[in-house]
């Protein structure tokens, strides 16, 4: 079973591939975002305490992130996927280690850790113009996947995707997880997001040794 990360800042196109993998290829996606917001929207005092750090752009602290990712680690002994993505975890160095002392004793280890390299400038771009459809999860952009009319009365942003928010999620970015990159060395594969979305997919199979015959 292929385990991968995909680090990268916000809106470099992790959970397009992640969707991409998930539906074509029977890969498990594990977003700590998802999960961080389901948490909240069960308002929990835990969901709360989340809220105050997602809503800023600040990471939630290690300790929680380590505790939701421990049960859900503990899953994968059971699974039949062909495949795992960690989306947007690790992202700090704590995280990283923690991840390696969870997957060692089930015997398993990290088949490759992609970073998808963006451009603030290109963050904020594709950020502040995302809405998203809560009645079915749907992404649209104002600019580049422009809403149907009769959608648009139901569309929201999420609250850190405004443009201040998106510059200090991107400094966090810079600080906690650009250093992940040295820690992961040889099995780190950069993927320079700017590039058409088929390309960044292609490389990302052939690194996998994803084809129709094993996949
Ligand atoms: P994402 O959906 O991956 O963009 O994450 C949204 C927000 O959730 C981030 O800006 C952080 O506040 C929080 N978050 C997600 N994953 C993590 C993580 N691994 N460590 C700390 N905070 C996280």
């Amino acid at each position: 079973m292929n385990i991968v990360i995909f680090l990268g800042s916000a809106g470099s196109g992790k959970g397009t591939q992640s969707q991409y993998l998930k539906k074509e290829w029977g890969y498990r996606h594990i977003s700590t975002g998802d999960l961080l917001r389901e948490e909240m929207a069960r308002g929990s005092s835990l969901g709360e305490t989340i809220r105050l750090k997602v809503d800023q752009g600040d990471l939630v602290s290690d300790d929680i992130i380590i505790q939701m990712i421990d049960q859900t680690i503990q899953s994968l002994v059971a699974t039949n996927a062909k495949g795992v993505i960690f989306d947007g975890f690790p992202r700090t160095m704590d995280q990283a280690v923690s991840l390696q002392s969870l997957l060692e004793p089930m015997g398993r280890s990290l088949t490759k850790v992609f970073y998808f390299d963006l451009a603030l400038e290109e963050s904020l771009r594709r950020l502040s113009g995302r809405r998203i459809d809560p009645r079915d999860g749907q992404i649209y952009h104002e600019a580049f996947n422009p809403p149907p009319p009769e959608v648009r009365p139901h569309l929201t942003q999420r609250s850190d995707d405004f443009p201040e928010k998106i510059s200090h999620r991107y400094d966090i970015f810079l600080k906690e997880t650009m250093p992940l990159l040295d820690y992961y060395g040889k099995a780190l594969v950069p993927l320079d997001c700017s590039s058409p979305i088929d390309q960044i997919t292609s490389t990302i199979l052939s690194e996998l040794g994803v084809s129709s015959a094993n996949a």
